[in-house]
């Protein structure tokens, strides 16, 4: 099973179309629809999460792409908030690949992003929610 998260952008001449009914009728995929909203020119966004045989996936993304939608993966990344964070140690103990550290003497906590896989562990152990998830897109089969 492959599953990824999109963001689909519908000019205003496919919005009101069920294409993305389709994707399950014509390619055996399943959706989840976290968010669609109709912008005021009338194009439509909508993120979703599309689910099924890697072979399909891409089928389905390219019948997207053939009625001009465009299609971007998304991505997400973290960053620490370096004005919130206190340097209370709490994110260190749940960080599973030692991309939260304390330096010593100074015992400032410090944050290795080249370590760290994204797991959002320490987001919710964050006390003053320091540690922030941000979502990016990437368009997908360009
Ligand atoms: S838990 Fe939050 S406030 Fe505490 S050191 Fe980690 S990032 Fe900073
Ligand atoms: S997201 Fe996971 S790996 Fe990255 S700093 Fe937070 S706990 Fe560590």
């Amino acid at each position: 099973m492959y599953s990824r998260m999109l963001v689909l952008r519908f000019p205003k001449t496919e919005v009101e179309k069920p294409i993305v009914c389709y994707l399950a009728r014509d390619f055996d995929l399943t959706f989840n629809i976290l968010k669609a909203t109709i912008l005021p020119r009338k194009e439509g966004v909508m993120v979703m999460e599309l689910s099924g045989t890697r072979k399909n996936f891409t089928l389905g993304v390219e019948y997207l792409k053939k009625h001009n939608i465009q299609v971007q993966a998304v991505g997400q990344d973290i960053k620490r908030n370096k004005k919130k964070c206190t340097h209370c140690g709490a994110c260190i103990a749940v960080c599973p690949t030692g991309a939260l550290s304390i330096k010593r003497p100074e015992m400032m906590v410090v944050f290795d992003h080249k370590k760290c896989s994204i797991c959002g562990l320490c987001v919710p152990a964050c006390p003053p929610r320091a540690m922030e998830i941000r979502t990016t897109g990437t368009p997908i089969l360009k």
